[in-house]
């Protein structure tokens, strides 16, 4: 199956997420939060297209710790790809971090088994932040949501 992504962070973001994360910004937003920074994401059709097991082999070719971060853009906007993409993660024992703009209720059940980390809420420019960890306003929730404590490397 083919994804949509506006570009790729490899091994370098601090911000995305716990440790350093390589990020995936994919393609095509219909939120379309005001004061959003990544425009360029919203139109589908500006991104470029690649299969799935395309992408999971860039990244796991030069991943330095299995620590990545799906974002975008919307991500739920390509479900059955990012299906796709977070199980071939999972089975390769990432750490996976999911941004979405929805709320927590709006997230299909099944993809929580795959996610160590979750961000959910639309970006709203009044209330932007800099200083809570992972997010860029204060009505975001980022969580971890295994359930497993671990003592982070
Ligand atoms: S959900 Fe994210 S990418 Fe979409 S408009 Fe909001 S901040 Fe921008």
């Amino acid at each position: 199956m083919d994804i949509y992504i506006n570009k790729i962070l490899y091994n370098r973001s601090l911000v995305d997420g716990p440790g350093i994360r390589t990020v995936i910004f994919l393609q095509g937003c219909d939120i379309k939060c005001s004061g959003c920074h990544n425009e360029k994401t919203w139109n589908m059709l500006d991104g470029h297209k690649i299969s799935v097991k395309e992408l999971f082999n860039l990244i796991n070719d030069v991943t330095i710790n299995k620590k990545v971060t799906i974002s975008g853009g919307e991500p739920l906007l390509q479900l059955e790809a990012l299906r796709e993409l977070l199980k071939l993660f999972k089975d390769n024992n990432y750490d996976i971090a999911l941004y979405t703009g929805h709320i927590k209720d709006e997230l299909p059940k099944d993809l929580l088994p795959y996610l160590t980390y979750l961000k959910t809420g639309r970006f709203i420019k009044e209330k932007q932040t800099s200083v809570i960890p992972y997010v860029g306003s204060t009505n975001q929730c980022f969580e971890r949501v295994d359930n497993i404590e671990t003592i982070e490397k």
